[in-house]
């Protein structure tokens, strides 16, 4: 019998789906779960961004679009950029997918031959290195730490750029640390002559400092963004690239075979969410804000260390490791005798095992019972070793 290609049986799980699931199938037992593990806004997306998509049905704009997506909406991007960042992007330089995920095969399958090489930070976003592996690159890692921020050491990139070196890929503000990265470090990364892709679809959700777009500092660029995490749009599937001119058409010929287009009225929907919702998204700001130092001081009072204070995204990175060194048990362990979910840091790379994600994408009470139940735990284990 015919058995499934090594390329799909070699793709790791996304780990935290796994911890998601098994918190289900508790509450289906009749359980409680705190979620903590999954970065999905609890918000609900915005009024006017569901009219939008309300009545771009009712106008009947359901069938496929441009390839590039609509020409307003690349509009409305070009517009974000030059407001937010100050850079002026053609639209002729966007292309709209269905979701940033498909924007990263989009990015990865333009830039890399077998064997190309992605350097990328670790910890990282976990299905970074999968995107590239899949496509025959190979990951690169440059490792980050706490006594720096969780900042990239720049000498250590440097070293690893070498002949084979596609791209150097950043995120910030940084799933799963939090870090938002500074001028002079983007300004480093993109002056090492290689092309970057930065993954800027926290963008928005940054405490006490301000987040840079790398085409502030090069052209020789990708950004990646989305809708899913600043406008609580997660279902909707909408993100972007913002690409180089000459890479345009290798990947508009890739979404024409494998995607065709983003829906249209969820492309009219964000239309609005660019243009309409600033108000809301201060608001869902604040509010993030609030409980991401309820989260950090309750994590501390408890004893779990938080190495570094997150400036951006909704996650906090717990030192665990004098809990057990296996996060992948450790998390397992909590779910199962406390009833909270969180994602062992192991799906962050091998730079994070031993740590906990937290996300604080829930409300101020659940956070607050999550963090009575986590106390429990702790004292418990750490009872027990006694
Ligand atoms: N990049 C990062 C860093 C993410 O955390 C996520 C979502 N977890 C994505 C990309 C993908 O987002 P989406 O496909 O929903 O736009």
């Amino acid at each position: 019998m015919r058995q499934p290609s090594a390329r799909s049986l070699n793709i790791p799980p996304f780990i935290v789906m796994d911890v998601l699931e098994k918190a289900q199938q508790m509450e289906r037992e009749g359980r409680s779960v705190i979620h903590m593990e999954i970065g999905e806004p609890d918000f609900d997306t915005p009024e006017c961004v569901r009219q939008a998509a309300i009545e771009s049905i009712g106008m009947g704009e359901t069938k496929y679009t441009h390839s590039l997506g609509l020409l307003d909406l690349r509009e409305a991007i070009s517009e974000h950029y030059e407001l937010r960042y100050g850079v002026r992007v053609d639209p002729g330089r966007i292309i709209v997918t269905p979701g940033t995920s498909p924007a990263l095969l989009l990015v990865f399958a333009a830039l890399l031959e077998v064997g190309g090489e992605v350097i990328m930070n670790d910890p990282h976003y976990a299905c970074y290195p999968n995107f590239v592996s899949f496509l025959g690159g190979l990951p690169v890692y440059s490792p980050v730490f706490a006594q720096s921020g969780y900042f990239p050491d720049l000498d250590d990139m440097a070293g690893r750029v070498g002949s084979e070196t596609a791209a150097i890929l950043i995120n910030s503000p940084g799933n799963p640390t939090g870090a938002v990265l500074d001028e002079k470090i983007l300004e480093g990364i993109a002056g090492m002559g290689v092309p970057v892709v930065s993954d800027e679809i926290y963008h928005g959700l940054v405490y006490d400092t301000r987040e840079h777009s790398i085409l502030e500092f090069t052209e020789e660029a990708f950004v990646l963004n989305g809708f899913s995490k600043l406008y609580a749009m997660t279902g909707w599937r909408l993100g972007y690239v913002i690409a180089p001119e000459r890479f345009v058409r290798p990947m508009q010929k890739i979404q024409q075979n494998f995607f065709i287009s983003a829906a249209a009225f969820v492309q009219r929907a964000a239309i609005a969410a660019l243009r309409h919702t600033e108000t809301q998204v201060q608001e869902m700001v604040r509010t993030y804000d609030s409980r991401r130092r309820l989260l950090i001081g309750g994590l501390r009072n408890i004893g779990l260390p938080v190495p570094v204070d997150p400036q951006g995204a909704f996650y906090v990175l717990v030192d665990a490791r004098h809990l057990d060194s296996d996060s992948y048990r450790l998390a397992f362990d909590i779910l199962e005798k406390v009833g909270v979910a969180v994602t062992p840091g192991i799906d962050f790379g091998a730079a994070a095992e031993g740590h906990l994600r937290f996300s604080y994408a829930n409300s101020s009470e659940n956070l607050t019972e999550g963090i009575r139940r986590l106390s429990r735990y702790v004292s418990e284990v750490t009872h027990s070793d006694i």
